[in-house]
C-alpha cells in the first residue's frame, strides 16, 4: 500500500486549474467508472477537467454520466496532446505502468505536470508524484470513493458519481463474488445506494446488452473451443481472428468469457487467447494463491492482479497457446 496524505492531495488539487484524467488501454467498467466519478467530483470543485482514454471502449459502457465528454486519443490525438501539455495535474487511474496506455504514455511522460496514480494493480511504476495505491482494494472505484470522502467530499457524491462508482465496484468484483469483496465493499455500496441509484438498472445496462452474435460466440466458445489441460485444474479458450470475425466480434464481446470454466468443479486457473492485428491478447484468471500476475509478467509481457492478469504475445496464436500449455504446470 502506498497512500499519500489527503492534505497533499488537497494542496495539489487546490493549485490545479486544469486537470486531465487518463485511464488504461481498452478501458473496462472500473477504468471508466473511476475516471468519470473523479471527473464529476473535480467538476463540482469548479475545475476544468478532461477524461482521456487511449482507445475506444465497449458500447455497454457508453451510457455512463459524462460519457460524451470523454476524448479518445486514437481518434483525437492533436486535441488530447494539447490538453496534456496544458494540464496542471494528470490523474492516471486503474493502471500501474505507462506501458498500459501505449502511445499516449509518451505524451504523459513529456508533460511537466505532477502525475497522480490511483490504482489497485500489483507493483506500480515510479512515474507519479502522488500515490493512492492499494492492491487490497477491490477496484479503483473503491479508492476513488475513499479519496473523495477523505477530501471531505462525501456530500458531493450524487447520483451521477454513485452510478459511475457502482459500475466499477460491480464489474471488478464479478458482481460482488470475487475474493476481493469484504464488508467494506458492501458498506460503500450501501452508501452509494442512498443517492437513489437503481442497482438492477445498472446491472442490466452493463450485462444484458449482448448482440445475438456475441451470445452465439459464447456458445461456440463453451461447446467447441474450451479445453481442459490433462491432469491439471486449468482450462483455456482460444480464438483465431477468423473465428472472431465470423461471429462479428466487437470490442468487449469476449469480456468475462475467461471466467466461465471456473463453473466446472475443480478448475483453478483459466486463460483466454484472442488473435488480433497486433498479436495475441491474453487473459488469465485464477483462484486462491495461484499467481497469474507473476506468470503474465514473466511469460506474456503483461501483469495485473494475483487472480486476474493480462498480457500480449507477438508469436502466432498456435505458438502462444503451445507455450501456455507447456508452462501451465508452473501455475498450479
Ligand atoms: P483482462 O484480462 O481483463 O484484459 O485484464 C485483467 C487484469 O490485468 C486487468 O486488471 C488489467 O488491467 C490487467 N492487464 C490486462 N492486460 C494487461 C497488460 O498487457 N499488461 C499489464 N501490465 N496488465 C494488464
Ligand atoms: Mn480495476
Amino acid at each position: 500500500m502506498r497512500k499519500d496524505s489527503f492534505s497533499k492531495f488537497k494542496n495539489l488539487i487546490k493549485k490545479a486549474g486544469k486537470i486531465v484524467i487518463v485511464t488504461h488501454w481498452s478501458p473496462d467498467g472500473d477504468a471508466m467508472g473511476s475516471s468519470l466519478a473523479l471527473y464529476h467530483y473535480l467538476k463540482s470543485l469548479k475545475k476544468t477537467v478532461n477524461v482521456v482514454v487511449p482507445n475506444e471502449y465497449p458500447e455497454f459502457l457508453q451510457w455512463m454520466p459524462g460519457n460524451k465528454q470523454v476524448l479518445v486519443f486514437e481518434k483525437d490525438a492533436a486535441k488530447v496532446t494539447k490538453l496534456i501539455n496544458k494540464a496542471d495535474a494528470i490523474f492516471t487511474l486503474d493502471f500501474n505502468t505507462l506501458k498500459r496506455i501505449e502511445k499516449l504514455g509518451a505524451e504523459i511522460e513529456k508533460s511537466q505536470a505532477p502525475k497522480i496514480i490511483v490504482d489497485h494493480h500489483q507493483q506500480p511504476d515510479n512515474y507519479a508524484s502522488l500515490y493512492f495505491h492499494d492492491v487490497k482494494a477491490c477496484s479503483t472505484c473503491e479508492l476513488i470513493y475513499d479519496l473523495i470522502v477523505g477530501l471531505g467530499g462525501k456530500k458531493q457524491i450524487d447520483k451521477k458519481i454513485a452510478a459511475c462508482l457502482y459500475v466499477g465496484l460491480m464489474t471488478d468484483t464479478g458482481s460482488f463474488r470475487y475474493s476481493s469483496v469484504n464488508s467494506k465493499t458492501h458498506l460503500i455500496i450501501s452508501e452509494l445506494l442512498k443517492t437513489g441509484i437503481t442497482p438492477s438498472d445498472i446491472h442490466s445496462a452493463i450485462y444484458d446488452t449482448y448482440s445475438e452474435s456475441r451470445m452465439k460466440l459464447l456458445g461456440y466458445a463453451l461447446s467447441e473451443k474450451m479445453k481442459i489441460l490433462e491432469g491439471l485444474p486449468v482450462a483455456y479458450i482460444s480464438f483465431t481472428e477468423a473465428e472472431l470475425k465470423k461471429y462479428d466480434y466487437k470490442k468487449g464481446d469476449t469480456e468475462g468469457l475467461v471466467n466461465y470454466p471456473f463453473a466446472i468443479k475443480g478448475i483453478k486457473a483459466c486463460a483466454l487467447f484472442n488473435e488480433g492485428e497486433g498479436g495475441v491478447k491474453v487473459s488469465f484468471r485464477s483462484k486462491g494463491k495461484i499467481d497469474v500476475n507473476t506468470f503474465a509478467r514473466k511469460y506474456f509481457n503483461g501483469g495485473g492482479h494475483i487472480n486476474a492478469a493480462g498480457g500480449k504475445s507477438y508469436e502466432s496464436l498456435e505458438k502462444t497457446v503451445a507455450k501456455f500449455i507447456s508452462l501451465a504446470k508452473e501455475l498450479v
